[in-house]
């Protein structure tokens, strides 16, 4: 007998009775996985499997996905939309009308009387494509405020600007299907297992047919750290510092790709002539890796016939993120590893349509990668809509993190947040708080109506959840996917879409511009927006029914197209957007800029997502069975430390920065050095009450993985009760 094995009863899933599987996308992460949701005989949802015919998944979901069907019934869930004073007295419901027509009036009291960008709007990465496109039209078209912005700014918007300083144009160039080519890969910053744990389960599948370098850059010893080749334990915020020193290694040791640098680069004088500074052992003191690690990398990315790099949040939430985008980039163009099977950049986005929004909201422009700087580009988007082309602002206003002091200074005096919380998602909670409180008239637009944000609410429309309507999204590899509707709304909430067709409508230019009364007529317009000569955003050949036949195709996919699934890859000839098709080799000087460890505050606080969360815990907060394995807010902290400080396991202490203070539970790991602690940052209260945020010059998105800390017990009693407080909220 083989340890018993004859006599285990083998795992039974539950019957759940289901009498119809649907289709659909997962609404969590970008990873973008096909699944389906099983409606029992009721119509109710009672389970959710992986389609194994999707080629992002094959059949496997991670554990947020496997329970996504309890979505649909889960807490806090808005059925109707709810009115209140200034004074926050108690909420009114309202019928759609009355609360549409109180929006529309306040939006345009507010603008009448301080001018048209008084009013802002701050949008999401987790609603529908089409979704996004109509949110343009009427905040572009029709509102007319030039604040509008998304809350991918938190964590997309330096490899948005990464891509658009080295290749013209933003667009991940790789795709999955990369880690069955590649021959060294380079993850920075990102805790894939964590993160995106079927991407991650997709590069464990192409190791398993054979072996290449994993080489993992990040401060804490993650789980994908422990499973990597190569671990470096890098200070934070440094990741430029190593980057150059990498270069520095590729060149002066004629390791580089010399006829791709001439036939496809510009600038690499510039490159080579700073690099120079970033001798290894120079970098190794400010960066933390030792000089010999360095080499040893460079020669091993340099030399591999392909190379690519992924990277998450450790590179974009930075002070020097955009930067480190363009480093990665840096990198790649100057071994020849862009455009080809295992050589690429491959940003991995966070929220199921992130993309989307990028592509097509107008939140930084205008829809389709089209600028308001372009003249052009701005006649091109009037004409279709019908509107006069003057109407549009001839430049991009306000990122997110500039909108909220803008509020501080009465610049700002309305605000519509849509499907995004950031009393928990901003960096300096008691600031937020203090703005939010400030506002004339703010909306909450949001599934559920506990959404901690909505406290400073007037007015809050409840919209359905992602399987309650229907459209696509764009995963991280370009890959468009479809959405189908599983439920009808819950109570009366409505489409996100829905609300902003009928919104229009109070507006002037809501007569002039068509708004599309179904999301598969909108993405018909948005592929004939598309259509361009040269234009990598290139839709035209796709279609819902086209798109559900192939369980995703990746774009671009051009009218007339003979395959079935787009174009894997970006840049395959060699040529960029920009002027003269030449990708940038852009210089990146070091300056330290932000806060770091001192006498008063010595611990470095680092902060991520843990997989059985998503973001705030507005959704994965709600479902016992993915809130039961971390429910308290808790702080990873290394036992020397917590030794010399009389700090035990399980015990609660207060971590205070120059900001504020919060408390969190001692989980005592190696995992994280003597002088660092990391926090999920998926609490209410808890990590961005210290957050300090620093703004990356170029993309505008804070460095939330970067300040200074001190720790301190506390008496555990007062603690205890806290903490049942904060979970009863
Ligand atoms: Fe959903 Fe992402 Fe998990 Fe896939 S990996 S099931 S897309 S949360």
């Amino acid at each position: 007998m083989l340890f018993g094995r004859k006599d285990k009863k083998p795992i039974k899933i539950v019957d759940k009775a289901v009498k119809e599987w649907k289709y659909t996308t997962c609404g969590y992460c970008s990873t973008g996985c096909s699944i389906e949701v099983g409606l029992d005989e009721d119509g109710k949802a009672v389970g959710t499997r992986g389609d194994s015919g999707a080629d992002v998944n094959r059949g496997k979901l991670c554990i947020k996905g496997i329970f996504e069907h309890e979505l649909f019934d889960s807490a806090g869930r808005g059925d109707k939309p709810l009115m209140r004073d200034k004074a926050y007295n108690d909420w009114s419901e309202a019928s759609w009308d009355d609360a549409l027509d109180k929006t529309a009036s306040e939006i345009k009291r507010i603008q009448e009387a301080y001018g048209k960008d008084s009013f802002a709007i701050v949008s999401t990465g987790q609603l529908l494509t089409e979704e996004f496109y109509t949110l343009g039209k009427l905040a572009r078209g029709c509102i007319g405020t030039n604040n509008y912005d998304g809350n991918t700014t938190l964590c997309m918007a330096s490899a948005v600007s990464g891509y658009k300083r080295s290749f013209g144009s933003d667009g991940p160039p790789g795709c999955y299907d990369d880690f069955e080519h590649t021959e060294c890969l380079i993850a920075w910053g990102s805790n894939l297992p964590e993160q995106h744990p079927i991407i991650y389960w997709r590069l464990k599948e192409a190791l398993e047919k054979r072996t290449f370098p994993v080489i993992v850059v990040d401060p804490r010893v993650t789980m994908f750290a422990q499973f990597a080749d190569i671990h470096l334990p890098i200070t934070p915020g440094t990741d430029v510092v190593l980057q150059n020193s990498l270069m520095h290694v590729i060149l002066s040791e004629g390791l580089e790709d010399r006829d791709y640098i001439d036939a496809h680069t510009q600038g690499i004088e510039e490159v080579e002539a700073l690099v120079k500074d970033y001798d290894p052992v120079t970098a190794s003191k400010i960066c933390g890796i030792d000089e010999d690690t360095i080499r040893n990398v460079a020669r091993i990315y340099a030399k591999a016939g392909t190379a690519m790099s992924i990277w998450t949040m450790g590179i974009n939430q930075s002070t020097h993120g955009s930067d480190g985008v363009v480093g990665i980039n840096n990198l790649n163009l100057v071994t020849g590893n862009i455009g080809k099977p295992g050589g690429t950049s491959l940003s991995i986005t966070g929220q199921c349509n992130a993309m989307g929004t990028r592509e097509w909201s107008s939140c930084s422009g205008l829809p389709g990668y089209r600028y308001l700087e372009n003249e052009q580009d701005r006649e091109e988007i009037a004409d279709f809509w019908g509107i006069d082309k003057d109407f549009f602002p001839t430049k991009r206003g306000l990122a997110e993190t500039d909108i909220f002091p803008a509020i501080e200074t009465g610049e700002i005096k309305g605000l519509w947040l849509v499907a995004t919380n950031p009393m928990t998602s901003m960096p300096q909670t008691a600031r937020v708080r203090k703005a939010l409180e400030k506002l004339e008239f703010l909306v909450v637009q949001d599934s559920y109506k506990d959404v901690e944000t909505n406290q400073y609410s007037h007015m809050y429309l409840p919209a359905a959840v992602w399987g309650e309507k229907e459209g696509v999204f764009t995963n991280t590899e370009r890959r468009v996917n479809l959405v189908r509707k599983v439920m009808e709304p819950h109570g009366d909430s409505q489409a996100d879409f829905w609300i902003f067709k009928e919104l229009a409508k109070r507006f002037p230019n809501g007569q002039k511009i068509k708004f599309s009364e179904t999301t598969d007529e909108i993405f018909k317009e948005m592929t004939e927006l598309s259509k361009g000569e040269g234009r990598t955003l290139d839709i035209s050949g796709m279609s819902h029914e086209k798109i559900a036949a192939s369980k995703g195709i990746q774009w671009p996919f051009r009218e007339g197209s003979e395959q079935d699934k787009g174009d894997p890859r970006l840049y395959t000839d060699g040529k960029f957007q920009t002027k003269n098709q030449k990708a940038n080799l852009i210089p990146l000087p070091y300056i330290e800029n932000n806060e770091t460890p001192c006498n008063d505050y010595p611990f470095w606080m680092n902060s991520g997502r843990v997989v059985e969360h998503f973001h705030t815990r507005t959704k994965t907060g709600k479902l016992g069975n993915l809130n039961k394995f971390s429910p308290t807010p808790y702080m990873e902290m290394n036992p020397d430390a917590a030794r010399e400080l009389g700090v035990a396991h399980q015990s609660y202490v207060r971590i205070a920065s120059r900001r504020g203070d919060a408390v969190v539970m001692v989980q005592l790991t190696q995992r994280v050095s003597r002088n660092m602690v990391f926090i999920p940052f998926h609490f209410y209260d808890c990590v961005n009450r210290v957050s300090l945020g620093l703004l990356d010059p170029h993309s505008r998105q804070p460095a939330f993985k970067q300040c200074a800390i001190r720790i301190e017990p506390i008496d555990q009693e007062m603690a205890g009760h806290l903490n049942v407080e904060r979970r009863g909220f």
